[in-house]
């Protein structure tokens, strides 16, 4: 096939081969996790004439506006002295920054491009993750808050409103944080009761004029997908057509599902296309379609690169295949 023949895809896969660097060792989140990712998008079901997607590192300017200044001066200062734990999950090597501002940046393009009308709607595929990152800690595998990054730079670009869909399988404590006493993010997460980091308890509803702006659903473990599509549809789907956001962005982890060994959502391929279709329906109809996924977590190879790939069909516009597990379904307060 040549490349005129190609089809055209509108969803932009937003891509670094800096994601493979970032050597943690045998940890579990590792350079093979990218290496999976890029097999994927360079496979025959993902090629097609797609919106290019420039990725530079995230400026120094943006990460400030986002992080503590004096965090981000220990970082580099840690980095610079050979680095090593930063918490006993956490690793930074000699190039770990470096590849965490490209992750970074590439979710803030991502951004870019749906805001520009380069891409109808965009997939920030690079690590480490960010969700644990906090305004002034690094923890949980996370050194910069990617999708905190992404959600100021659209504001920055003169957006009002920004709603976040968390659904990695671990509470997105560090992206809680920093939008906490804040009304232009509505911050929703659905995660395993119990996990890392052991926040994101249904009180845990924002502060000062952030009230009522997080939104925290932590379930049993083993519900599956069932249970995960009730809290999408009769939690967070109310309160994001009330906000009205510009935007939608997903933390899209997928270490919920049934073969994760960090996790025990027990959530299928197929619930993870279930939850894209029904972000994108939501998005079509409050913003104007425009949605942006950053990954976050997922650590089984095999169950990353299926779930990322029915997760990629769906923002291409392909309808999901219903393979959602019948567990039963009930949300824990
Ligand atoms: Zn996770």
């Amino acid at each position: 096939m040549t490349e005129h023949q190609l089809p055209l895809k509108n969803t932009a896969l937003v891509w670094s081969d800096r994601f493979l660097g970032h050597d943690t060792g045998h940890h579990v989140e590792r350079p093979a996790r990218a290496a999976v990712i890029r097999e994927i998008i360079a496979s025959d079901r993902c090629l097609a004439e797609r919106p290019e997607v420039y990725v530079q590192s995230v400026s120094t300017d943006l990460l400030q506006r986002v992080h503590d200044p004096r965090f981000l001066d220990a970082l580099d200062r840690f980095s610079r002295s050979g680095g090593g734990w930063v918490d006993p999950d956490t690793w930074l090597g000699a190039d770990s920054l470096d590849v965490a501002a490209v992750a970074a940046g590439a979710a803030v393009a991502a951004v870019e491009a749906v805001l520009d009308e380069r891409a109808s709607r965009a997939f920030a595929l690079g690590r480490p993750p960010g969700h644990h990152a906090t305004r002034d800690q690094a923890m949980g595998f996370c050194l910069y808050n990617n999708i905190a990054l992404a959600a100021q730079a659209a504001l920055d670009e003169g957006m009002e409103r920004v709603a976040i869909i968390d659904w990695d399988v671990h509470h997105g404590n560090g992206t809680q944080d920093i939008f906490y006493d804040r009304r232009d993010v509505l911050f929703c997460s659905v995660h395993e009761a119990g996990l890392y980091p052991g926040t994101g308890h249904t009180h845990e509803l924002g502060n000062d004029r952030g009230e009522g702006f997080t939104l925290n659903v932590p379930l049993r473990a083993g519900q599956g997908d069932a249970a995960m599509l009730r809290v999408i549809d009769e939690i967070f789907t109310p309160a994001i057509r009330s906000y009205e956001p510009e935007l939608m962005l997903i933390s899209a982890g997928f270490d919920a599902h049934l073969d994760d060994p960090l996790g025990d959502m027990r959530v299928t391929d197929g619930g993870f296309a279930l939850l894209a279709d029904r972000v994108c329906a939501l998005a079509e109809e409050v913003a104007e379609g425009r949605v942006v996924a950053v990954l976050e977590g997922g650590y089984d190879l095999d169950a990353l690169a299926r779930s990322v790939s029915a997760v990629i069909d769906v923002l291409d516009g392909q309808a999901p295949e219903r393979r959602s597990t019948a567990a039963h379904s009930s949300v824990q307060s």
